[in-house]
């Protein structure tokens, strides 16, 4: 049972229950406001979020907030960003299947306190882990699939948008639908142009 966002964060910040906790520069673990109806989930820190204590921080970070500045949303206002590992695997390798069996507690205890509406799993690893093992990114992004009175989608991961900016307008498309999503089932979400 978790008491509260402040008893999880301090017990999570002192975790070593696997390697990657040996060779963090920091925990990562979320940052938003912590009533946040829209939950996004990535797959781990990478150089710049581990030097920072920051999820999405670095390159893909940048475009991540573009894109959801231009839906109205962001980190500031209303969405909380989390990712299935909290500590930074080596050489950005993809965090193992153990590392995220290790991790995925911390993640519960995020979902439990937040209890969102949305959870958006943003690339393969959050996609495959959340809502199927056999989650094909490239055809079911955007697709809203309910799971325990939560939906959840999945999107193209920023770093593979950076590596392939032809897949940009696509996933803009699940940003708009997420957009949509918000107006039909949000309670409390406003959306914020700047
Ligand atoms: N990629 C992720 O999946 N998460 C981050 O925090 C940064 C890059």
């Amino acid at each position: 049972m978790v008491q509260s966002w402040e008893t999880l964060e301090e017990s999570c910040r002192s975790c070593h229950a696997c390697p990657l906790g040996q060779t963090r520069r920091n925990l990562v673990f979320g940052v938003g406001p912590r009533d946040a109806e829209i939950l996004l989930v990535g797959e781990g820190p990478g150089a710049e979020e581990d030097a920072r204590g920051e999820p999405f921080v670095g390159r893909s970070g940048k475009l991540l907030d573009t894109m959801l500045a231009a839906v109205g949303l962001s980190r500031q206002h209303n969405v909380y960003i989390a990712n299935m590992v909290k500590c930074r695997p080596p050489q950005n390798r993809d965090p193992l299947p153990e590392e995220q069996d290790t991790c995925i507690n911390w993640l519960r205890g995020q979902v439990a306190l937040l209890r969102p509406k949305i959870i958006v799993c943003v690339g393969r690893v959050a996609a495959c882990r959340l809502i199927d093992p056999d989650f094909k990114v490239t055809r079911q992004h955007g697709e809203f699939i309910d799971k325990n009175g939560v939906l959840m989608m999945g999107t193209l991961h920023p770093a593979a948008l950076l590596r392939d900016p032809g897949k940009k307008p696509d996933a803009f498309a699940d940003w708009l639908a997420l957009r949509d999503k918000v107006g039909e089932i949000c309670t409390h979400t406003e959306l914020w142009y700047e």
